[in-house]
């Protein structure tokens, strides 16, 4: 789940500053894999190749980091179900790996939350987390009014979730799988996920306010929802709506 004010790194380029000024332009992929990058704009191709070139650099940055891509909205994984991961593979090497790389993803993104499926696996693995910092950018009364406050990373396999506490607070979120958008959404105000770690171990969390937004947000992953799908539709917004206006 993406926190509504913190969108500045959505429209930065996944792409190394250093190749970012390349995939501006029609280049030759050949040499870009080749590494002969200087020599790569003199054979353009045209906007296609462009396009190819910019994805593959921007899948090799992704994977030099060890991070995973944040899948778009329109990704079949994102409506999908996701399948209980095996007890066999817990804990194995490929799930420490996902979630590791899922981790780094969400602290790259400013996220509090990442569900397998948004990074196109149709696993129920989800992490989330909210540093003192991350409160420190929700305004004093938001803090207050929504119930802010910082919690460590979770992780959970195979979740499933209670809800404690029925009654609804509708308040605005995001996700990065849906970027540049927000909308009201309700959710029951206290919920209790259980589920494993990456270890096996089991645990549980009760969340309250603004975490159990968090935590039924991300749930919704593994079921393929979307919050557009519980939004009120009347608040659904373009957070850029005020700098695409030109007055005309
Ligand atoms: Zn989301």
């Amino acid at each position: 789940m993406r926190p509504v004010g913190r969108w500045s790194r959505d429209t930065m380029p996944i792409v190394a500053p250093r190749f970012a000024r390349w995939t501006l332009l029609p280049v030759c992929a050949k040499r870009v894999r080749s590494g002969d990058v200087l020599n790569a704009r003199c054979c353009t191709r045209g906007p296609a190749e462009a396009v190819r070139v910019r994805r593959y650099l921007r899948k090799r940055t992704v994977a030099l980091r060890g991070e995973a891509e944040v899948k778009q909205v329109g990704h079949p994984a994102l409506r999908a179900r996701a399948v209980a991961v095996p007890p066999g593979e817990i804990p194995s090497g490929p799930l420490e790996s996902l979630v590791l790389r899922m981790v780094r993803s969400m602290r790259r993104e400013d996220l509090v939350g990442l569900a397998a499926p948004q990074v196109g696996l149709r696993k129920q693995v989800l992490v989330m987390e909210l540093t003192p910092d991350g409160v420190g950018e929700f305004s004093p009364h938001l803090r207050e009014e929504w119930g802010v406050s910082p919690f460590p990373l979770k992780v959970f396999v195979n979740p499933t979730l209670q809800v404690l506490d029925p009654e609804v607070l509708v308040l605005p979120e995001g996700c990065a799988s849906i970027r540049g958008f927000s909308a009201c959404v309700p959710r029951h105000r206290s919920v209790c996920i259980s589920g494993v770690d990456v270890n096996g171990q089991p645990v549980s969390w009760v969340a309250r306010n603004w975490a159990a937004r968090v935590v039924q947000h991300e749930m919704d992953h593994l079921s393929g929802i979307l919050y557009i799908d519980r939004m009120d539709t009347k608040t659904f917004t373009n957070l850029d709506w005020k700098e695409t206006d030109t007055g005309c």
